[in-house]
């Protein structure tokens, strides 16, 4: 598995012609008295209120700048712009743990997040790793493939 080290901060931009534009667009919403910006990665909302710095692994900042992109006035003759832009990147340094999942690869940005997942999301999850007496159930493994009929 490939931990990835580097982190991105990213923020949406502070840009008013960018912020009115997602406003019109409805991309900008209020929820709870603010406004956010949410855009999903992996089926992971992110959130993002102006002026508010978030951080995630390289591989997400890449993806939810891409897909924080639109096009400003006319479809063919509009400036292309990105809601979202990297304040600054930096390598979290070897011996970071990355909350990772071992099972789906899906990264997390808390170790909560991680724990939450392995308990109740994640589809990759095996058997095993389900059951709180995990050894003992891989003692128990049988060596009969499954799916086969007894014959007495
Ligand atoms: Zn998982």
């Amino acid at each position: 598995m490939n931990i990835e080290g580097t982190q991105v901060v990213l923020r949406l931009s502070s840009d008013p012609a960018i912020l009115a534009e997602l406003r019109k667009k409805k991309s900008l919403t209020v929820i709870n008295g603010r406004e956010v910006f949410v855009r999903q990665f992996d089926s992971r909302p992110f959130e993002f209120t102006p002026g508010s710095q978030v951080t995630v692994g390289e591989t997400v900042a890449k993806a939810l700048v891409r897909d924080s992109s639109f096009i400003v006035g006319d479809a063919l003759t509009g400036q292309v712009v990105h809601a979202l832009e990297i304040l600054k990147s930096f390598d979290a340094g070897k011996g970071v743990t990355a909350n990772v999942c071992p099972y789906c690869s899906k990264p997390f940005d808390r170790p909560q997040q991680l724990g939450r997942h392995l308990l109740r999301d994640c589809e990759n999850l095996p058997e095993s790793a389900k059951s709180e007496d995990a050894a003992e159930e891989a003692a128990d493994e049988s060596p009969v493939p499954s799916g086969v009929p007894a014959s007495d």
